[in-house]
């Protein structure tokens, strides 16, 4: 007699339950006949049939992420630009139009530049702290309009109020790319959003190792265009990312928490410090959008804090270099925290005089605040002030 195996996909049974969401890699599910299949497609009953068209892992997530943001059947997909280009290209079509704001993501402004125009689709940009710069952009074709409510690095605090208006009064889509802010501190949907959108790599997932993305639509018809469209192009996020960022989401308020006090008392710290020229952090009084930060967000302020140093090029080496235990690197919501520099990295591509204009020069670095010890932090970051010259310049 041999052995006989059991079969691929068996689970031995158990009294017991789990207390933790398995992982589910399979990337087919078997059904019993055509019928069974007629049924999970037609939506009578709830099935998978091939990991790129859905699976548990990323279900399970997105009703996480959905609860947090008052979503329902929210999609995650692959990264952060997936979800952006599902939103768009879910949308919109050749011949219409999309006006964004102008500091969105970097990668968010180059499918802006380069990939939507090759696809016919029109855009541009405004300033979206201005919601009167941003209705005098509106065209007859503009069909939808893209903001993040603080911008990347120069944390400025958008016009939500006045283009959600704008918005609601032209009939156009308002999508809110929600990753910096979270709904910790800001749900889209009440306050007039049509689509929001996260990079789940950033602080929800939280540990910098989980590369996706989150879209939701208030509309179903919108949802399942987005949803086809993902599909179809292949977005899909992996089962694994998706277990680990849901590990991450369980501790979500707490990092949320901990990296925004270390952002607010790093910022008063920096402020503090000779050679420091300016903070940008919005729940400072010298901070440019004060009042509407304080509307917005509820008395949040962010995990995000900029600041500049006097001096160029050379003073922002040394302050790298003396920044110890602080990650140079260009990403931002892990556990611990992450130093950029936008004049090397996400803004290289700009000319110094427009990143002069921006506000961006060669002393401007962006701070994603951790989880560490908060004096601990502020007593690297001032270490990092001193060595670098800057009060000397
Ligand atoms: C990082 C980021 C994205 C892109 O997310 P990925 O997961 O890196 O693709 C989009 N929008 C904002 C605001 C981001 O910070």
């Amino acid at each position: 007699m041999t052995r006989r195996s059991p079969p691929r996909g068996a689970w031995p049974d158990s009294a017991s339950r789990p207390l933790l969401t398995p992982i589910q890699p399979s990337v087919v599910y078997a059904t019993g006949a055509p019928d069974d299949l007629d049924a999970i497609y037609e939506g009578r009953a709830q099935g998978f049939t091939y990991a790129r068209e859905g699976h548990p892992n990323a279900v399970a997530l997105a009703r996480r992420i959905d609860a947090m943001e008052g979503a329902q059947d929210g999609l995650v997909v692959g990264s952060g630009m997936a979800a952006v280009t599902a939103a768009l290209l879910g949308a919109l079509k050749a011949g219409d139009h999309v006006l964004g704001g102008d500091q969105l993501y970097g990668r968010t402004l180059r499918l802006f530049s380069e990939t939507l125009p090759g696809l016919g689709i029109a855009t541009s940009t405004a300033d979206a702290t201005d919601a009167a710069a941003m209705a005098a952009a509106i065209r007859p074709e503009t069909r939808m309009i893209l903001i993040e409510v603080v911008s990347n690095p120069t944390i400025r605090v958008a016009d939500v109020a006045g283009i959600a208006r704008l918005a609601r009064d032209r009939g156009l889509l308002l999508a809110i790319d929600n990753t910096f802010t979270t709904p910790r501190a800001f749900r889209p949907f009440d306050h007039g959003a049509d689509i929001v959108i996260h990079s789940v790599t950033k602080l929800l997932a939280g540990h910098s190792d989980a590369t996706l993305g989150y879209v939701a639509a208030r509309d179903a018809d919108l949802r399942a265009r987005i949803a086809t469209l993902a599909v179809t192009t292949g977005l899909t996020a992996s089962p694994f990312d998706c277990w680990l960022a849901e590990r991450g989401l369980f501790t979500f308020d707490l990092r949320y928490d901990r990296a925004e006090a270390n952002a607010a008392a790093l910022a008063d710290t920096l402020a503090r410090l000779p050679g420091v020229r300016r903070v940008l952090y919005p729940t400072r009084a010298d901070h440019p959008d004060h009042n509407r930060a304080a509307a917005l967000l509820g008395g949040h302020g962010s995990h995000m804090v900029s600041f500049e140093i006097a001096g160029g090029r050379a003073e922002a080496n040394a302050l790298v270099r003396a920044a110890e235990g602080i990650a140079f690197a260009p990403t931002l919501g892990d556990v611990a925290t992450t130093l950029s520099h936008p004049a090397s990295s996400s803004h290289r591509g700009l000319t110094p005089e427009r990143r002069a204009d921006l506000g961006m020069g060669e002393g401007f670095f962006r701070v994603s605040a951790g989880c560490e010890p908060t004096d601990a932090l502020c007593e690297a970051f001032a270490r990092a002030v001193e060595g670098s010259g800057a009060a000397a310049v």
